[in-house]
């Protein structure tokens, strides 16, 4: 049901993730937008670093598992509000870096005037982007419900879970994979900034 190509990319994507630490245990979830029905999402439980054909499961747009005795990530839920809203959207990556992790712990995060942030398709490097952070909930649906508003608002170039995580996207998995090391440099950066502050 999950086209090869999709669950090739999701699993290479994952093993990059895993090469630069953003996955750690079976931290992370990986997803593509398969039609305007199905989406393509990491089971639960599984290291993202070795992920097989069998480990990349379909589900419906309000995450329910298309085959019978397979497990969507806990996070689904978070992925299928990225597809709904956000047309463009093909692919969702979401990891636990240490400085995603540790950053968001400490509140709101803004990068201000790094060249990389026209990675995001900003003309200039002259600006304050926030990355929002919002608070960690372990009811995912409760967390999707209040942070709809918020997308919808202000579309971020990402966003931040305190104490857990990035959540990135793009058109496709290789440009969802471009915006996150965007995003995962930045946090390294300001990581770096504050330490020598
Ligand atoms: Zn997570």
């Amino acid at each position: 049901m999950v086209p090869h190509n999709l669950a090739d990319a999701l699993a290479e994507a994952g093993r990059r993730m895993d090469a630069r630490n953003w996955v750690p245990g079976s931290a992370g979830n990986l997803s593509a937008r398969i039609d305007d029905q199905t989406i393509a999402i990491t089971r639960s439980g599984v290291h993202k670093g070795r992920l097989t054909a069998e480990d990349v499961i379909a589900v419906d747009y309000a995450g329910n598992a298309l085959a019978q005795g397979t497990k969507p990530s806990a996070e689904t839920l978070l992925h299928c509000q990225l597809y709904r809203l956000f047309p463009p959207v093909g692919a969702v990556l979401h990891g636990h870096s240490v400085a995603a992790t540790v950053l968001s712990m400490q509140g709101a995060i803004t990068f201000s005037n790094y060249e990389i942030l026209k990675a995001f398709g900003f003309a200039t490097h002259e600006l304050d982007v926030v990355l929002p952070v919002y608070e960690n909930d372990q009811d995912i649906a409760r967390l999707a419900a209040w942070i709809e508003p918020l997308l919808v608002r202000d579309p971020p170039v990402g966003y931040v879970i305190a104490g857990h995580g990035v959540y990135a996207w793009g058109t496709s998995v290789e440009h969802a994979y471009w915006r996150l090391e965007a995003l995962e440099f930045l946090l390294s950066c300001e990581l770096e900034r504050r330490r020598i502050k």
